[in-house]
């Protein structure tokens, strides 16, 4: 995610970096060292997502016992909600190898080749960004799902020759942000379609507490549950947060991290009490200051703060929609009543008498 400075002179970079990189949503080298022992290994310890975990349970159960591989899995929802994570746990409890990569990173056909000739048995293949994947991978990839084989041409003209190789029965699990950007094709190839939601406070504390038992963290509930309702709905915020918090608890309240000493930090940090950060705000301010409240376009939005319109998909709009800031029409975004509120300004005639514009739809991803 790539947050930059708008047009507005008020901003102070250094905080602006600061808390960029703790309301990141995606995966940052500071994870590496955090996330491993934090990662859940078990279906156990895997907290919320109940309807995802019990599905996949079955699942795997069903495969186990008729001693087959598990069909082919697609994760969808945005960022840092445990798809990586989920992918983990299915390979552990199938007692099976894990193979991580991305969409983006297999560039050629052979690449793909290369991974799935080397899997055993039973494995499973970890595609992070499936929707990224080169049209000519995704191609060979239709078979290896379907018949576990790969066709390969080489040569041209007379001397084309066609292979057939038969590959071992595996595992694709792929996840996206957006499920509405893979091609057809791909998308009918996966048995199993799960969507992940975002996390209430309640089960983030719970994750909150978890982290903090195993980073030996002493930590009061309360203040588990004021960093789980700042970490909108995402467990690597959530955990991140638990990090920096912990800093000012060192020097605030020996190392105890207190309800108090949680309330500082988080302010320090400019996370409001809803979890949003400077960049929602300025994109809330800027729908209002400019264009009334909406409807605005995705790319006009992305335009006028100065943000990627990737960025605000995947990471603004699902919580500010989430808490009820934001609904998108068919003619744009718009902003509604509570998100005026929470900004402290006047809330606007049309949505004080009937609760917001008569085409507001929700938003489903497809
Ligand atoms: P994604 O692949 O969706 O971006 P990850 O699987 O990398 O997200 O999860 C981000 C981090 O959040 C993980 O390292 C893990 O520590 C934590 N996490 C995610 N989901 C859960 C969960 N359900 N319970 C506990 N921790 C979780």
């Amino acid at each position: 995610m790539i947050r930059k400075s708008g047009g507005e002179a008020d901003w102070d970079e250094e905080t602006l970096d600061l808390e960029n990189r703790i309301m990141e949503t995606g995966y940052t080298p500071e994870d590496q060292e955090v996330e491993n022992p934090l990662r859940p290994r078990t279906f156990s310890e895997y907290i919320g997502q109940d309807k995802v975990k019990e599905n996949l349970q079955i699942f795997i159960e069903a495969a186990k016992s008729r001693k087959e591989s598990l069909d082919h899995v697609l994760l969808y929802g945005p960022p840092g909600l445990g798809k990586t994570t989920l992918a983990g746990i299915v390979a552990n409890e199938l007692g099976v190898n894990l193979r991580i990569t991305s969409g983006p990173a297999v560039e050629k056909p052979g690449d793909l080749a290369a991974l799935l000739t080397n899997l055993s048995p039973g494995d499973v293949l970890f595609i992070d960004e499936v929707h990224r994947l080169p049209r000519t991978v995704e191609e060979i990839l239709y078979p290896a799902m379907e018949d576990f084989a790969l066709d390969i041409i080489t040569g041209k003209g007379q001397m084309a020759a066609s292979y057939h190789l038969p590959l071992p029965h595996f595992t694709l699990v792929g996840a996206t942000t957006r499920a509405g950007q893979l091609s057809a094709p791909l998308r009918d190839r996966f048995g199993v379609v799960l969507r992940l939601e975002l996390y209430d406070p309640r089960e983030l504390s719970k994750i909150v507490m978890r982290s903090a038992r195993i980073l030996g963290i002493e930590m009061e509930a309360d203040a588990a549950l004021e960093i789980a309702s700042r970490s909108r709905g995402t467990p690597r915020i959530a955990n991140r947060l638990l990090k920096r918090v912990r800093d000012f608890a060192q020097v605030m309240s020996e190392g105890v991290v207190t309800l108090q000493t949680a309330r500082i930090a988080l302010d320090r940090l400019e996370i409001d009490e809803l979890g949003l950060d400077q960049s929602d705000r300025r994109m809330l301010s800027a729908m209002i200051k400019h264009y009334g409240g909406g409807p605005v376009g995705l790319e006009t939005l992305a335009a006028a703060i100065g943000e990627e319109a990737v960025t605000i998909e995947d990471v603004n709009e699902p919580y500010l929609m989430q808490i009820g800031f934001l609904t998108r029409t068919p003619r744009g975004r718009c902003v509604t009543a509570s998100a005026y509120l929470h900004l402290g300004l006047p809330v606007p005639g049309r949505l004080r008498e009937d609760g917001g514009s008569p085409e507001q739809i929700r938003w489903e991803e497809p």
